[in-house]
């Protein structure tokens, strides 16, 4: 018979496997029973549907056995089963999405290997513990049966055999055992017991499995000794009840953690789990995750949110993106309810009314979870706002702000005085007396921000003032307008002015008014001005209007052809003795004065992180400057 190849993105994968770098090998077991489970979800399906499919629905089970002395465990199932093209597709092919996105990943060195854990991997999975694996297959929709072989990556071969009953069975056999690797250990009862109800008891068919137990035999007389006999027995191993529907007071942590790492392929355990049970105009139980890090895919177009939607303990779709508004996409989780048919459409998903209640109620529940966490476990809160945070503030500026109020305490900002996040409750209760605004000011790092010349006048004060470094910060704070009646205020805004001698300034801009044109059409912004607002730094720059220079750096950088530009004003502190140098300038030399111009615009765009559009232009005027 010939051999065929696997296609050379599975044969990548095969490798990974039959040399097995990935450390956690248990889950060989849990990927076969996962792929059992979904064949006779197929067939159950289609039963629905389709008259002529008929099935027994009790009879609809996964079966597992073990042979010591052939070394082999077998995974049978009563599902869809395969065809010919179809175990040619399917198991030469890497067919799941996450094992695609695995192909992608182009560099598999150890260090990439936890990424495994993130994807299913699949059928291939029992490569790492076997060395060959037979797979004979009868689908429903064919009066032949095929068997699959393959001893790895060699190829495989498909013939035609005998099969009587519709389904698939998975004959692995077990590996030698090598000096690092006891692979006998897959061939006891415990060990495959143990792993069935460790990773798989959630599956809603019976998995069955030959138990032994010690049986206390009758007694023939009253006073004799206790004896024993082995029975072998078929039990189902796994519960069927899904972790969702037991009460929290069943479910240990680390039950639900395994759950979530198991169901979702994270290495890391939740940072929230949220179980909630509703009884009213709409019933469900839902089992929420927030994760302690964002997916690997969360910030590309590839990320889907939504949580899994059960009917009763059915899967009906695996990703149902209405139960989730856009700022808790990173909320995983499970909803089960009676109140949704098993065959609703997708289509029909969106107007259906029970749908939309559980949305609701959930958006609820999810809040009141983090504003929870946010008063009683700030550390907790911390964590989870640095991952996501970015999201909820997206969740402000999206849809015209009109999800603001639910979101505005749920936001932080990194403070001024203490460095660290505070809400915006926080800052107001902060206030000092006479000061009615919020103060703001964006830069790339709080480093940054923290030396700009704008920041010193306010800082004077003793104000306190949010640091902005994430790039939706400000429009953010411009979606929200003001919070508890107090507007926020850029310091980096022309129009702040925090002194009192606004006359005498205002006086000193009019009299030099020549002056400070001459130098406005030489650099090319909207104006300069002489400023109070600065105490030891010469210059800096600020806007007018509605668009701050960090705006215009980020709307910029973003793709496409929208420009934006900032009104810039420089600001010229009227105490620094540069003040009195181009003063001076004006009368004795305007050319000197325009090369003054240009060296102290590109100080101010410097100090803003801007950068300078002719610096060959400039260092050749900064380097005659100083060698005069
Ligand atoms: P995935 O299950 O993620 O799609 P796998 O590599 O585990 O990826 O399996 C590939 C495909 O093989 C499955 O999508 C399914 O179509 C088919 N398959 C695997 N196991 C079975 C089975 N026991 N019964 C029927 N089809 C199966």
């Amino acid at each position: 018979m010939k051999k065929k190849e696997f296609k050379s993105e599975s044969k990548r994968l095969l490798d990974l496997m039959i040399n097995s770098i990935y450390t956690n090998k248990d889950i060989f077991l849990r990927e076969l029973i996962s792929n059992a489970s979904d064949a006779i979800d197929k067939l159950y399906y289609r039963s629905l549907t389709d008259k002529k499919v008929k099935i027994k629905k009790e009879s609809l089970e996964i079966n597992v056995n073990f042979d010591e002395t052939l070394r082999t465990i077998t995974v049978s199932d009563n599902g869809c089963g395969m065809t010919e093209a179809e175990l040619e597709n399917n198991l030469g092919t890497i067919a799941k999405s996450g094992s695609l996105a695995f192909k992608e990943l182009n560099d598999t060195k150890k260090k990439d290997i936890d990424i495994i854990g993130q994807f299913g991997v699949g059928f291939y999975s029992a490569f790492m513990v076997s060395d060959e694996i037979t797979v004979i297959s009868k689908s429903f929709e064919s009066d032949k049966a095929y068997r699959w072989n393959s001893k790895g990556l060699d190829g495989y071969t498909i013939e035609e055999c005998d099969k009587t009953n519709i389904g698939t069975d998975i004959i692995l056999h077990i590996k030698e055992d090598t000096e690092d690797e006891k692979y006998s250990d897959y061939l006891t009862e415990f060990k495959i017991k143990d792993l069935i109800k460790k990773y798989s008891d959630y599956i809603r068919y019976p998995i069955k499995m030959e138990v032994t137990h010690q049986h206390k035999k009758d007694k023939k007389n009253k006073n004799d000794e206790d004896e024993f006999e082995t029975v072998k027995e078929i039990e189902t191993i796994n519960s069927m009840i899904p972790i969702w529907k037991k009460s929290k007071k069943e479910v240990k942590d680390e039950d639900y953690n395994h759950y979530y790492c198991d169901t979702y392929y994270d290495y890391e355990n939740p940072l929230k789990v949220i179980s909630t049970s509703v009884e009213g105009v709409v019933s469900y139980n839902g089992l929420l995750f927030i994760p302690s890090h964002a997916p690997y895919d969360f910030y590309t177009k590839e990320y889907e949110k939504g949580l899994s939607l059960y009917s009763n303990g059915v899967l009906i779709m695996d990703k149902c993106p209405e139960l989730l508004p856009d700022y808790f996409s990173f909320v995983k989780g499970v909803i089960d309810t009676e109140d949704v048919s098993l065959n609703i459409s997708r289509e029909m998903l969106q107007k259906t009314k029970a749908v939309n209640l559980i949305a609701k109620n959930i958006e609820t529940k999810i809040s009141k979870e983090l504003a929870d966490m946010l008063a009683n476990d700030r550390d907790t809160y911390t964590k989870f706002f640095k991952v996501f945070g970015t999201n909820l503030k997206f969740g402000i500026y999206n849809n015209y702000g009109m999800d603001k109020e639910k979101l505005q305490d749920l936001i932080m900002f990194t403070s001024s005085k203490t460095k660290e996040l505070i809400t915006l409750k926080e800052y107001v209760s902060n206030m000092k007396e006479g000061q009615n605004d919020i103060y703001y000011a964006s830069g790339e790092s709080i480093e940054k921000i923290d030396s700009l010349p704008q920041v010193e006048q306010v800082k004077d004060k003793d104000y306190e003032i949010l640091y902005l470094t994430d790039y939706v910060d400000e429009f953010t704070l411009n979606a929200l307008v003001e919070y508890d009646k107090k507007k926020f205020k850029n310091v980096s805004s022309a129009e702040l002015d925090l002194e009192d001698n606004k006359e005498e300034i205002k006086q000193l801009n009019e009299e030099n008014k020549d002056l400070l044109t001459l130098m406005k059409d030489e650099i090319g912004v909207n104006e300069v001005r002489f400023t109070n607002k600065l105490k030891t730094h010469p210059v800096c720059l600020t806007s007018v209007g509605n668009i701050s220079v960090e705006m215009e750096k980020v709307i910029n950088s973003m793709p496409g052809d929208e420009s934006i530009n900032a009104q810039v004003v420089l600001e010229i502190n009227e105490s620094h003795p540069i003040a009195d140098k181009i003063k001076k300038l004006y009368k004795t030399d305007k050319e000197e004065l325009k090369k003054y111009s240009k060296v102290l615009y590109s100080e101010a765009r410097l100090i803003e992180g801007l950068t300078i559009e002719n610096p060959t232009e400039i260092s050749n005027i900064i380097c005659e400057l100083i060698s005069k």
